[in-house]
């Protein structure tokens, strides 16, 4: 080998040193900003000093001839790396979430009984008829084996129907993901267009798994509040701030868990626009949109480009174990979103895909859909029994949760959520799960109505105490 080319390698490793040298100063550097900042009771993440960080970042490597690329990625990684260090992970949020649900199934094993208000879950099972097709289809060798990546053809077809009718658009089988339930689809998005301190703009409450996949993609959330008392409208200034600035990608859900809340057409309209003109992407969340008690507009019916459609057999047809969801786009994410599945999970076994194939053709029409009145019921009594309490909400829009404010100075959700369910054996979702929501609860409407009065009236009885 040419001496010529050893010499340069020793180069290129000293530099490598210089590099990890200088890393380690900074991230001692910022790790003693973090301790000021908890002393002074500051937030770890502020999106304005990391935008200016990058910004100038950014500057350097034009200035000195550096792909603008290779700046992001490597400064996206020392912005992650700081926010970690100064113990600013968002994965945490979602673990309470978790942590509820695994202490119901605990009391549950040891025979309790337990008021579940805390899952995602409907109680509603798939109809005996699918059921039956379910069976013979694990009958059929052809779908015990790997199938399509993209999704059976007939599935992917059916959909491409069901959506073209009801939304009146045009869609085709090649705008079409079929993924292990939403959440894959909601993942794979994520995955798609967040990499290295790539930005996401998530509006809070959320469900908080939208930024545990930002985490996951190393890319940085930002955060649009809002509030009950605003009836949980979306602030379009700071739309617009956040994709002016760079942000990729605005993570919407409607109707929304936990608020309830349907995003209003106009305002979806405007997102879409703004997406469209700064070549950002809006991943619309709608896998509660057949669960919607006044007119729901889809993403599909307002934008023209620019967005991705996570939906789910999961509410729609009680289908939650099955894992079956999909996504809508245009066919270059579409690609991308499934080079993520194919090389992850592969492809969705084939019987499911025939079970989830009969559930539509059975019940394709989701405005009709039969659980959504029962879920509107149950709703309706759950709405009766809080106004007895000290609480304030939002009368939901759509989906199957109610999302409290316990007017109470200090209320913390995350203690009471704990106690009354070791206690009252009553299952919730603590608010700060979704936010800085602390005075929040997240009651989920998946229990019938004598249980979800009985548990909201313990929920008084504890509050009490
Ligand atoms: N999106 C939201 C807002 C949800 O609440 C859920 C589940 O609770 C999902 C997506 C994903 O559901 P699944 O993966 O079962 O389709």
């Amino acid at each position: 080998m040419s001496r010529e080319v050893n010499r340069l390698r020793e180069r290129v490793r000293q530099i490598d040193g210089k590099i990890l040298q200088l890393t380690k100063e900074r991230l001692d550097l910022v790790r003693r900003i973090g301790e000021r900042k908890r002393l002074l009771g500051l937030p770890v993440t502020d999106l304005a000093v990391e935008r200016e960080v990058m910004e100038r970042a950014i500057a350097v490597s034009n200035a000195i001839g550096l792909d603008e690329r290779v700046a992001r990625e490597l400064v996206g990684l020392l912005i992650w790396e700081s926010v970690r260090v100064q113990g600013g992970a968002t994965l945490n949020r979602a673990s309470s979430l978790y942590d509820i649900f695994e202490g119901a199934e605990e009391l549950e094993a040891k025979g309790e009984r337990v008021i579940r208000l805390d899952a995602g879950e409907p109680d509603f099972l798939i109809p005996s008829k699918t059921l039956k097709v379910a069976k013979r289809a694990i009958d059929d060798r052809a779908l015990s084996g790997y199938v399509s990546s993209w999704g059976l053809p007939e599935l992917r077809e059916a959909l491409a129907e069901k959506l073209t009718l009801e939304f009146g658009v045009d869609l085709k089988p090649e705008n079409i993901l079929i993924t292990p339930g939403g959440k894959f689809a909601v993942f794979a998005a994520i995955l798609a267009y967040i990499s290295t301190g790539d930005r996401a703009l998530i509006v809070e409450p959320s469900w908080p798994v939208y930024a545990a996949c930002v985490e996951i993609a190393r890319g940085r959330a930002d955060i649009a509040h809002t509030t009950l008392e605003d009836n949980w409208r979306i602030d379009l200034d700071t739309v617009d701030t956040a994709l002016a600035t760079g942000a990729k990608l605005l993570i919407l859900n409607s109707p929304c868990n936990p608020t309830g809340k349907i995003i209003e057409e106009g305002t979806l309209r405007e997102m879409a626009g703004m997406a469209e003109k700064r070549g950002a992407y809006i991943l619309s969340d709608e896998v509660y949109h057949a669960y919607a008690f006044k007119p729901h507009k889809s993403i599909l019916q307002v934008a023209n480009s620019n967005f991705i459609y996570a939906d789910s057999f999961s509410k729609e047809f009680g289908m939650t174990g099955w894992r079956i969801g999909y996504a809508v786009s245009d066919p270059q994410t579409i690609e991308k979103m499934h080079k993520i599945l194919q090389m992850s999970v592969t492809c969705l076994p084939g019987f499911i895909q025939k079970t989830a194939l009969e559930a539509l053709k059975s019940g394709s029409d989701s405005k009709a859909n039969p659980f959504r009145k029962i879920m509107e019921g149950r709703i309706n009594v759950a709405c009766r029994e809080l106004d007895r309490l000290p609480v304030s909400y939002m009368r939901p829009e759509g989906a199957m949760y109610i999302f409290p404010k316990v007017n109470r100075e200090g209320f913390d959700s995350k203690v009471f959520a704990n106690s009354l369910l070791r206690e009252a054996k009553v299952a919730v979702a603590p608010g700060e799960a979704f936010g800085r929501y602390p005075e929040h609860l997240r009651l989920s409407m998946t229990a019938s109505k004598p249980d979800v009065k009985e548990a909201i009236r313990r929920i008084n009885a504890h509050l009490k105490l």
